[in-house]
């Protein structure tokens, strides 16, 4: 019997991209992980559009059976987009590409009608999304960031002006019933310190949760609807632990005991550092997802010295 071979497309060097990824697909979807595990029951219930609770294993299952097969005409749009991928791509030396990635069709239905990273090496791509070469540029940039040695992509994300925690902090308890996951930027990891004037400054770091921890399925619609982003306010205990700051004097079981600013309250000296290319600025993650997605498009940037500084730090392999 002849070996049925996978309909691949060449993305970097030795690296493919799998086209035919239905079952493997699958199978990355059905292994548990930090985000599965990760996920509070509102965002359960919501991911199955309903108020009654959801196990790990049913959405685990739910999610496995939205994956669905590429059609041809598909298949040909993104081997040319790939390909197109493949001319950029290969000028950056130290991108950290697997063999192996598979770029997965879904329903849609299992993560809010967006894109997304599971795994190492999975891409899911829901069939409403048009199929465009920047979202799977931003999609590409999570894989590669996810393969990088650490050194290296704390390199990455100090070009924005984050510092690493060290190790990733728990996500604060006090909000842990309205938690939103982000299964591209899975962990809290590094903060931005910002000097508000000579003598103040503060750590913030990115956090999404939600208006309400119960889903109401009757409102139609997804988690996205319920999605706030708050920039949480860190620093370091006596114990020298990164801990979020609390008010003085407030109850620390509860979520207002935390300083939280909202995105429209950052001051002008954050969007010193990240720059202005990108509104997308729920983790330090995603901005550099976007800025590298504008690096290989090729994107008029607003502020451009951010992607030289990023294509120079691609460019090196170290
Ligand atoms: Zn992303």
């Amino acid at each position: 019997m002849e070996k049925q071979t996978l309909r691949q497309a060449k993305l970097f060097y030795n690296s493919f991209i799998i086209l035919d990824s239905k079952e493997e697909g699958t199978k990355i979807l059905l292994t548990k992980d930090e985000y599965l595990s990760g996920l509070s029951d509102f965002e359960r219930s919501a991911k199955l559009q309903t108020s009654r609770p959801v196990s790990s294993e049913e959405l685990m299952e739910f999610q496995a059976k939205q994956v669905i097969e590429w059609n041809e005409k598909e298949k040909e749009n993104w081997e040319n987009i790939i390909e197109e991928l493949r001319t950029e791509f290969e000028k950056y030396e130290a991108l950290t590409i697997p063999e192996q990635i598979f770029l997965v069709k879904t329903t849609g239905k299992d993560e809010g009608e967006a894109a997304y990273c599971r795994g190492m090496n999975g891409i899911f791509y829901p069939q409403s999304m048009d199929i465009k070469k920047s979202t799977l540029a931003h999609e590409l940039w999570h894989i590669i960031s996810r393969n990088m040695p650490t050194e290296k992509r704390d390199e990455i994300y100090s070009i924005f002006g984050f510092h690493s925690f060290g190790t990733p902090i728990d996500y604060p308890h006090q909000l842990l019933e309205y938690k939103i996951s982000n299964p591209d930027a899975v962990n809290i990891s590094h903060y931005l310190p910002i000097d508000l004037n000579a003598t103040d400054s503060i750590n913030i770091t990115p956090i999404m949760y939600s208006k309400s921890k119960i889903f109401n399925p009757s409102f139609g619609q997804t988690f996205f609807n319920y999605l706030e982003l708050g920039f949480l306010i860190v620093h370091k205990n006596d114990k020298n632990e990164w801990v979020p700051k609390l008010k003085p004097n407030s109850d620390e079981n509860d979520f207002n005991s935390l300083e939280l600013i909202p995105p429209q309250e950052l001051p002008f000296q954050f969007w010193e550092k990240i720059g202005t290319n990108t509104n997308y600025i729920h983790h330090n993650e995603e901005i550099t997802a976007e800025n590298f997605m504008m690096m290989i498009v090729k994107d008029e940037p607003r502020t451009p010295k951010l992607i030289e500084n990023l294509a120079k730090a691609l460019k090196k392999k170290d």
